[in-house]
């Protein structure tokens, strides 16, 4: 499907080709108006991908000032284009500026004259990106007008422009969404429909997560523009537009509000806003009203495509243009407007606000007028300062070099020796695409007393992008802003802890004494090759390895016998733990079986011995459904890309079949994702009908409803395994009866908050559900449920608990001792069945990778039987 679809695109974009020359046949280049048959922005007008590739390709063929490059493909396969624009001149140079970059990004050569002398030569970067977040639709329409206007315009400003920047502009950075929102708004126009939201992800996985992958970037959209970013280009500007909710201001700018995050170097935010600042005025000046500055967005968190690069010493400059309802307009009447906290609680003038925009109309067409407008001023000020802007980058590069040096940490160290070795190498790899250098030991080496092995990795501090090393592999101490210690806790924009190590369970050594060894600098990171070598010999995989589920399901789905070790045993003087992966040498021949590990990486254990008697689960292929509301939930688009991640079939369930379907002849696991209890069983529908929002049509509307609780309810009595992820497990504590209480249900926030912070776990791993996990972990905890557990009759197994201190390992909490010593995750018989609940974020975003087993042992366990080996 995919290669088709790509088939397709380059064929369109050939055959329009064509037809342009013919229409076009003086050599023009048509204006975007002309090319699509509408005015861009035209009230409830839109066009979709496919003319804004072909547009480019225009621009490509015909303008000395654009060039387009497929940078690949999307999540589904469209082509994903990025365009350089800039004077003929320098587009004939780019080479020459490429090596600048790379010097400018890593100067530890370079003299101070050497750098000013660098900012003379060269050019200044400017990184556009559009329309990430699909429903946010205005920059999509802008892309072809702004390139026009580019390529097109020979006033003084865009010749100073193109003389003196080298634009990357990313029309979309989500072509998939872009499409699907358009189509879903044509669809609806002039129907009670029009505007309505999406009933699904706008992209395939991660939906408005999208923005929140830019420091793991498990998306293929994300991994194709950080290359862009942090290996081949370096821009000194990333310039990311958005759109808000409507009914505030019209237009924010940086300055950013509190926290600061303390590892970006001053003079980012410092040249932010002295950017935000300099495009208000010029916005006001052209009497554009209503913009806001020092609000709203924080300075702290990364994992946004514009924010991550302040850690890597680039200015991340955004713009939030008020939305209309897709492409129709809405009217504004006096007193409808809205502040906003942080810095806008009141929609009144205020020195952040100085001209409130008074209401009426506001349509497509205005946002897209702001949105050229800053861009413009954006790129008039980067022309301008060019030389500045290059050198501070290169300074700010230079002053991470030096500062590894001469303050600690001086280094952090990972061992190869690791729980689950191949999610640390993930780690690395992580790390590598975000531009970080790493290097190997050659030897043996000691810091301090402490011992580290040839072949340990380790990650020198002293690197241009040290802030982002550092901020990733270090506890986060998020402030609190409180003004008194009894006010309500003012929330954190997204996560308050993301230390990538506690994240993926990886072993990280902090140093912060000097020390002496021979290393080598990694250009690539390396994965072990097994090596089997013995012929008709049992095969014993460790169960730590999250890289095991691979092999365990490709074993699965060709009929081969597999089984998890209930007990512990050593065998050829090697400890296995509960939960070792047995697969008897005659399922699998070793040259087969070599090919398979090789693959994986996966190293892997033979024995001749018998193991005749052992106490065994017998695994089998699992019938695993997902619940997909038409909420659009990022949780289950998360969870399915971790399940296809390791190589789980899965089928979705909606609405329908989870009210009526027979759902133990289906499926032998269900996951509910982490949603509100509400909106499982209402889904999205107001309670109150209006006239005001429109409405999704009617197959989209509701929920499960009572019936769908019901019938979950009866398949587990009948033997299923339901398995409920963080907030959705009030859920079923409710509407089950189960013999446990969520004790933060009602809790007040100034008693208890921890709205995404990693937090120590104690896991039982003898628990099937728990095999391979360490016996401690970090749990991301978001908002998430604690549980008291009851006693009864039958066994309520507790897979793991917060410990009976303070459990917070990196983030923020208040109240901690309100779950101290309660567990945190729950296997709950119920008839012939079970109830998992995850109670936090287990998969977080594809993140958490120290707890993916949770809840991929639990899939397994639903049809596991128990068994003694026979002969
Ligand atoms: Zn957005």
């Amino acid at each position: 499907m995919r290669r088709s679809k790509l088939t397709y695109f380059l064929l369109i974009l050939l055959l329009n080709l064509t037809q342009i020359k013919t229409a076009f046949a003086d050599g023009g280049i048509p204006t975007p108006e002309e090319f699509v048959g509408f005015k861009i922005g035209a009230d409830k007008k839109l066009f979709g991908w496919e003319t804004v590739v072909n547009y480019f390709g225009v621009l490509h063929d015909k303008s000395d000032r654009v060039t387009v490059q497929n940078l690949g493909e999307s999540t589904l396969g469209n082509p994903f284009i990025m365009a350089f624009i800039s004077s003929p001149m320098n587009l004939m140079n780019l080479a020459k500026y490429r090596n600048l970059q790379k010097q400018a990004a890593n100067p530890h050569h370079l003299t101070d004259e050497d750098m000013r002398e660098l900012a003379r030569q060269n050019k200044v970067f400017v990184m556009i990106t559009l329309n990430i977040h699909s429903t946010e639709i205005a920059s999509s329409q802008e892309s072809i007008e702004l390139a026009y206007k580019l390529a097109t315009d020979n006033s003084p400003q865009i010749k100073r422009i193109l003389d003196n920047v080298i634009i990357l502009l990313i029309p979309s950075m989500n072509p998939d969404g872009m499409n699907l929102v358009v189509n879903w708004y044509k669809k609806h126009v002039d129907t009670p429909h029009e505007g309505s939201r999406l009933p699904y992800l706008y992209h395939h996985y991660a939906g408005h997560d999208n923005n929140r992958d830019w420091f793991m970037m498990n998306l293929i959209e994300t991994r194709l523009v950080s290359k862009e970013m942090y290996q081949n280009w370096f821009p000194q500007i990333i310039y990311d537009q958005h759109q808000m909710r409507a009914q505030g201001a019209r237009l924010f700018l940086p300055p950013y509000t509190d926290p600061v995050n303390p590892n970006i170097h001053p003079l980012v935010h410092a040249q932010m806003n002295k950017f935000g600042k300099h495009i208000a005025s010029d916005l006001q000046a052209r009497n554009f009203r209503g913009i806001v500055t020092d609000a709203f967005y924080t300075a702290w968190w990364q994992g946004t495509s514009v924010m991550t690069p302040w850690w890597h010493n680039m200015l991340g400059i955004l713009s939030e243009v008020a939305s209309a309802q897709i492409a129709t307009p809405l009217y504004f009447p006096k007193g409808s407007l809205e502040g906003r906290d942080p810095g806008l609680s009141e929609y009144k003038q205020q020195m952040n606000f100085i001209d409130p925009w008074p209401g009426g109309w506001w349509r497509l067409r205005d946002i897209i007028n702001y949105e050229m407008a800053v861009t413009l001023s954006l790129l008039d000020l980067a022309a301008q300062e060019k030389e500045s802007i290059i050198y501070n980058f290169c300074k700010m590069n230079k002053d991470a070099i030096e500062k590894g040096r001469s303050e600690t940490p001086f280094a952090f160290i990972i061992p190869r020796q690791q729980h689950d070795s191949i999610t640390a190498l993930q780690m690395l790899i992580v790390l590598k695409q975000g531009g970080v250098e790493i290097h190997q030991a050659n030897e043996d080496f000691f810091v301090g007393n402490q011992r580290f092995q040839k072949g340990d990795f380790v990650i020198l501090l002293s690197q241009s992008f040290r802030p982002y090393v550092k901020d990733l592999l270090e506890p986060q101490k998020y402030p609190d802003l409180r003004k008194t210690a009894g006010s309500p806790p003012i929330r954190p924009y997204d996560l308050a802890g993301l230390t990538l190590p506690l994240m993926m369970g990886v072993k990280t050594v902090q140093v912060d004494e000097s020390f002496e060894t021979d290393l080598t600098e990694l250009t690539s990171i390396p994965f072990p090759q097994p090596k089997l070598e013995q012929e008709k010999a049992n095969y014993l995989v460790s169960h730590k390895t999250n890289r095991s589920f691979n092999l365990v399901n490709r074993l699965l789905k060709d009929g081969k016998k597999v089984y998890w070790l209930k007990n512990a045993i050593d065998i050829d003087e090697h400890h296995w733990e509960p939960g070792t992966i047995y697969i008897p040498a005659k399922e699998m021949k070793t040259e087969k079986m070599q090919r398979l590990v090789e693959e994986l990486s996966l190293e892997i254990k033979q024995t001749g011995k018998s193991l005749q008697g052992q106490v065994v689960y017998r695994l089998k292929p699992v019938k695993l459904g997902l619940y997909r509301p038409w909420t659009a939930n990022m949780d289950e688009g998360w969870t399915r890309f971790i399940l296809e991640k390791f190589e789980f079939p899965l089928k979705p369930i909606y609405n329908t079949k989870m009210k009526n379907g027979a759902l133990k002849r289906n499926f032998d696991a269900i996951i509910l994702p982490a949603m509100e209890p509400e909106k499982i069983i209402h889904g999205l529908t107001r309670t109150k009908p209006d006239i005001y929002s429109p409405q999704l049509p009617k197959d989209y509307q509701h929920g499960i409803g009572h019936e769908g609780v019901e019938n979950l309810k009866d398949f587990v009595r009948k033997g299923g395994t339901l398995i409920v992820l963080d907030s959705a497990c009030d859920l079923v504590i409710e509407q089950f009866g189960l013999p446990v209480e969520n004790v933060l249900k009602n809790v007040k926030h100034t008693d208890f908050f921890c709205p995404g912070s990693l937090l120590e776990i104690i896991v039982d791993n003898t628990e099937p559900i728990a095999y391979g996990m360490p016996k401690k972990a970090a749990a991301l905890f978001a908002k998430s449920p604690a549980f008291r557990p009851f006693y009864w009759t039958k066994r309520t197994a507790v897979l793991a608990y917060y410990p009976d201190d303070n459990p917070l390992l990196s983030g923020w909490m208040l109240g901690d001792e309100k779950i101290r010593g309660l567990a945190a995750a729950l296997d709950i018989p119920m008839g012939k069945g079970r109830v998992v609940l995850l109670g936090f974020r287990a998969q977080n975003r594809g993140q958490t990778h120290g707890t993916f087993k949770l809840l991929l042992n639990a899939i397994h366990l639903s049809r596991a039987k128990e068994e003694v080996l026979k002969k």
